[in-house]
């Protein structure tokens, strides 16, 4: 039996981008896992969450109990299971699966099925001036991609004039798919997305285009828009993902291992797609490599995940991790090694915040 013997954490900031790394060591000599929490500027509190709270939970445990181990963590009494929590729970739950991996020497998306190896990410564009919009996508269309999301909400009523000024600048064969990031109310929705489809923008779905807690207004959008609606502050547990699957409140579920607390509770969202016959997206917030490899892993080993929302890694200047799937541009190729494949950091590369 190999069981765990200590966690600990390192603060890095590639790019700005703080991040907290979580290496979980095994009583098995130069056997430990690495995953990753992020969120914004708290990784301190989330760091604090991981050596406070998790680690005494775990030390001794067997590493392959992996399902009783992220009920212990989730089910912790001091907490209400927020983003912070959740982000702790994802690092933790990452360096458990590549532990997991290495063990039994199989790569991590081969053990949860190995649908495929490669997988295709949309680009961000930020929400701006369109003129400004409209740079940026053909930037990233010269940069070979050829699905773009576009951000839009901020004063909603440039959002037609921002959908537009992209589709003239990309031509009609790039996909566009918009995230409204919870800006809109259900009326405002369904007439800002009718406005883009009567201009003939051919929007391929919305993200996220009324706030997380209403339901209802996600469900009207949906049965009354033109345009398929993607979910995604609304989910963050599969409780979540179901009662949206039940209701027909959305199209697509949107999956992200930082929301949902890592591989093992999203394996449940991707579980209920398939039992639903809802399609997936896979996403990231800002995030590096680290932990953006292992929803490659997830995707790569699930097709109900058919969208691909990956494109942290590419957003940073600089790759700051050793090993883990290649991400060239639009094409992500998942690694083989055993585990997650990440073999640690590139020296001379990564600032390490004070802890
Ligand atoms: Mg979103």
């Amino acid at each position: 039996m190999v069981t765990i013997r200590d966690i600990k954490t390192i603060c890095t900031a590639p790019e700005g981008i703080n991040l907290l790394v979580v290496k979980v060591e095994t009583s098995e000599p130069g056997l430990y896992g690495l995953g990753c929490g992020t969120f914004a500027y708290r990784h301190l509190a989330v760091k604090l969450v991981v050596e406070e709270y998790l680690r005494p939970l775990l030390i001794g445990r067997d590493v392959s109990d992996i399902n009783d181990i992220w009920q212990l963590m989730h089910q912790n009494g001091y907490w209400r299971n927020g983003p912070i929590e959740n982000n702790a729970i994802s690092g933790v739950d990452m360096a458990l699966w590549d532990l997991l991996g290495q063990k039994y020497s199989a790569p991590v998306y081969r053990m949860l099925g190995g649908a495929r190896s490669n997988i295709v990410t949309d680009i961000t564009i930020s929400v701006n001036p369109p003129e400004e919009m409209a740079r940026d996508a053909r930037t990233a269309i010269q940069r070979g991609y050829d699905c773009l999301k576009v951000k839009v909400g901020i004063d909603p009523e440039l959002d037609v004039a921002r959908l537009a000024a992209v589709r003239e600048a990309v031509g009609k064969d790039v996909k566009l798919r918009i995230d409204a990031n919870q800006a809109w109310n259900a009326k405002q929705a369904v007439r800002i997305l009718d406005q883009m489809q009567e201009k003939g923008l051919d929007i391929e779905f919305v993200e996220q285009p009324v706030p997380a807690a209403d339901l209802e207004g996600m469900q009207y959008v949906t049965r009354h828009a033109s345009v398929p609606v993607l979910a995604d502050e609304s989910v963050f547990s599969p409780a979540d993902a179901l009662r949206i699957m039940q209701t027909g409140a959305a199209d697509f579920v949107n999956i992200k291992l930082m929301k949902c607390g890592g591989i093992t509770n999203a394996l449940r969202i991707a579980s209920a797609a398939e039992g639903y016959g809802v399609e997936g997206m896979i996403g990231c917030m800002l995030e590096a490599k680290i932990s953006v490899n292992a929803a490659v892993e997830l995707a790569c080993a699930k097709k109900i995940i058919t969208k691909v929302d990956l494109d942290g890694p590419v957003l940073c200047s600089e790759d700051h991790i050793l090993g883990g799937a290649v991400f060239d541009e639009k094409n992500i190729t998942v690694s083989d090694a055993p585990g997650m494949g990440i073999q640690g950091f590139v020296p001379g590369k990564v600032t390490h915040l004070d802890d």
